[in-house]
């Protein structure tokens, strides 16, 4: 069975002194956890700080978004290269926050899945349904689609290299979670979806679920045969609630 990936993803939070006592907690609180993974998005800002406090740790990092070119005038903007000098596993995209607040079309998150897997980092793609698309019954129609962009542009092999994160928008953020049937359907669909190009690799696509994940409700999520771990958002900012959903992700 697949080892469970857990990734906090700390959104636009953190000072440096909770990080530091955040990052502290965690890494004494995974120490002897087995049969588990378990990594942080930080902001930017927080990248040598993290870089520093989970050296020699068994806890990797990442960012949460990522310039599609390499390098240029593009004033604000953080390019790969620059998350790999600061130790980068990781880098989400296609955020629904991003997608929905910054206009990210599936296409220009491509671009960037496509930059983040060139510099040799693992892409984390997030897909996922609005409400009123899961009740237009067009879930499998939407991640079809964000799934499809990606397929053109980097080919649907890339995904021996990256983490797929269903997030139901409607789950993001509002303590609604899918419940775990419902998030298996959509994580089967994914699997079965990538398989139909492949079947080889379909069975060790790593699928994560996120949305409103908490340590009440982890356990049955990650008891789903085709959920292999979890993208946190909220609850990845306490430690005592993110340990106890690495606990539930342990073999
Ligand atoms: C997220 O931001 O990726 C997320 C899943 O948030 P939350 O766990 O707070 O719903």
């Amino acid at each position: 069975m697949q080892r469970k990936l857990i990734i906090g993803n700390w959104k636009m939070n953190g000072t440096l002194a909770k990080n530091e006592a955040l990052l502290k907690k965690l890494t004494d609180g995974v120490t002897g956890m087995s049969g588990m993974d378990c990594a942080v998005c930080v902001p930017f800002p927080y990248l040598a700080q993290t870089q520093a406090l989970l050296r020699g740790t068994s806890i990797k990092y990442g960012a949460q978004n990522v310039h599609q070119a390499e390098k240029g005038a593009y004033t604000g903007e953080v390019s790969v290269h620059m998350l790999r000098d600061f130790g980068c596993n990781y880098v989400i995209v296609g955020h629904s926050e991003r997608r929905t607040l910054s206009g990210e079309s599936s296409g220009l998150v491509a671009e960037k899945y496509a930059s983040v897997q060139k510099a040799g980092l693992t892409p984390i793609l997030c897909v996922g349904e609005t409400l009123e698309q899961r009740e237009a019954n067009m879930t499998e129609t939407v991640v079809g689609e964000q799934l499809a962009e990606v397929i053109k542009v980097r080919g649907v092999q890339s995904f021996r290299t990256a983490v797929i994160a269903y997030e139901p928008v409607w789950a993001i953020g509002t303590g609604r979670t899918a419940s775990p049937e419902q998030a298996q359907e959509v994580h089967a669909f994914i699997r079965k979806k990538i398989a139909g190009f492949d079947e080889d690799f379909g069975h060790a696509l790593c699928i994560l679920y996120g949305g409103s994940v908490n340590a009440s409700n982890a356990a049955e999520l990650f008891a789903m045969p085709d959920i292999n771990g979890g993208l946190i958002g909220g609850a990845s900012l306490v430690a005592e609630d993110f340990l106890a959903i690495c606990r539930a992700g342990t073999s």
